[in-house]
């Protein structure tokens, strides 16, 4: 991908989500994308970083610690990770990354917050996994303990929760998608209703084959890998 590439496809992307955010009565301002680039050479990164996106997602400690090392530090531009994190990896992870938005168990967030504590002046900022999907494999607190999970991490000190993320079913079934998403916005109402020391109002979700749907349904910010970046 060249940056011209990236930037017409930024441009088209943009276009998709004003539609989206007006058919749902809407401002498209908020909604960011969160460019993902996982399996991408490092260069994608400096490429959204040139067309004035200020934010990356990637999912694997290793690979991110690889950019990081060819591109050294990037200021500006905020690290996300959006993957699965071990408890072994926690401490890379905090060293590399500015907003954990898979934060799927309380036992993470603990481990994180410790680490967070030993490590650095400045809270992380952590998104909260939900699973909404139903599918029992994938990661996320469901929603019967999630409310009661994103309370216990709110207590925690050297994180800052701004909000919960969510994976939709992998399916183009629209009946099957909507659901999810609108069960997600849900739950982050009622996390905000009922948690006093919650007061994030960012809901991560929504990805290339299905971001227009979660913006339908409340999202603030999609994480778009292929449509933006073309296949890894
Ligand atoms: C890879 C990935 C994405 C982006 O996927 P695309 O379908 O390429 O847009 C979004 N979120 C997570 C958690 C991912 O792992």
């Amino acid at each position: 991908m060249t940056k011209d590439q990236v930037e017409a496809r930024l441009a088209m992307v943009t276009e998709r989500i004003e539609a989206a955010a007006r058919r749902a009565g809407r401002r498209a301002s908020e909604v960011e994308v969160l460019p993902v680039t996982k399996g991408h050479p490092a260069r994608g990164i400096e490429i959204v970083k040139a067309l004035g996106v200020d934010r990356i997602g990637e999912n694997r400690v290793p690979e991110a610690e690889g950019k990081r090392s060819e591109l050294g530090l990037t200021p500006g531009v905020a690290w996300h990770l959006i993957g699965r994190l071990q408890r072994n990896k926690a401490r890379r992870a905090v060293r590399l990354f500015d907003v954990v938005e898979s934060v799927d168990s309380v036992r993470l967030a603990g481990t994180l917050s410790r680490i967070v504590e030993e490590e650095r002046r400045e809270p992380v900022e952590a998104l909260v996994q939900v699973n909404t999907s139903g599918e029992a494999a994938k990661a996320g607190l469901g929603p019967d303990v999630a409310l009661d999970a994103v309370a216990e991490i709110c207590e925690l000190p050297g994180l800052r929760v701004a909000g919960l993320m969510m994976m939709a079913p992998f399916t183009v079934d629209e009946t099957v998608v909507r659901p999810a998403f609108r069960r997600a916005a849900r739950l982050l109402e009622r996390c905000r209703a009922e948690i006093p020391a919650f007061e994030g109002r960012a809901l991560s979700m929504g990805m290339s084959n299905d971001f227009e749907i979660a913006i339908e349904e409340g999202s603030t910010r999609v994480r778009l890998g292929t449509v933006l970046l073309g296949e890894r």
